[in-house]
């Protein structure tokens, strides 16, 4: 049975991979797509993400990287496969997939959505969270592969050097103003 999971994996995260590999265990072949979706600034390019998949996957038999445009279940009609793989995180996360189910099925009726629930440890984790912490210069190393995770740190270097600084130094103490109440200025 051919399986695709379908997402943005802007970047890809530890979350997504062991959704993958847990997969990987299930299907006779998994191929991971990425959507190529116009209405999302992601980023990364869909170029980049696919090396980035494709790199963390290579340890893994029965997985394929792509990408598609257009409808999921158009594309999984023209892979052959049977099966949609998604991850459930939380009830925000069912919401919207078990909505994506049901409309997915009206569109092609041959095709069944399966839920890999998330591993606890993952549970957090988005491809969201991961770039909020690397926007601000936190570390990101325990969420996504290393070699994403410099991916990303490189693409924040460049694109923000001031807010991806950890700032270290002292912040230098504060002048008294005139409005300051006497505790404040006591303390100081
Ligand atoms: P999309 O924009 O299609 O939601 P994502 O890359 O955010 O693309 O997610 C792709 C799929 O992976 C979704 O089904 C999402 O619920 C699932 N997923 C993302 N992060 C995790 C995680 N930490 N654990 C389990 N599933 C996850």
């Amino acid at each position: 049975m051919i399986a695709i999971y379908p997402g943005s994996f802007d970047p890809i995260t530890l979350g997504h991979l062991d959704i993958i590999q847990r997969g990987s265990r299930l299907f006779s072949q998994m191929v991971v797509a990425v959507v190529r979706n116009p209405n999302k600034s992601p980023l990364f390019t869909v170029q980049k993400r696919l090396e980035q998949i494709r790199l963390s996957t290579k340890h893994l038999t029965h997985v394929e990287v792509d990408a598609f445009d257009g409808l999921t279940v158009k594309y999984a009609q023209m892979r052959g496969a049977q099966v949609l793989v998604r991850g459930l995180r939380a009830i925000s996360d069912f919401e919207v997939e078990l909505q994506m189910a049901h409309t997915n099925k009206t569109l092609f009726n041959q095709i069944e959505t399966v839920f890999l629930a998330t591993s606890n440890e993952y549970s957090f984790l988005s491809s969201s969270v991961v770039k909020e912490i690397a926007k601000f210069g936190g570390s990101i190393d325990h969420l996504v592969p290393p070699h994403v995770a410099l991916d990303i740190y490189q693409c924040y270097a460049q694109n923000n050097p001031v807010s991806n600084q950890i700032t270290t130094e002292a912040i230098p103490p504060r002048k008294s103003l005139p409005m300051d109440s006497p505790s404040e200025k006591q303390r100081e």
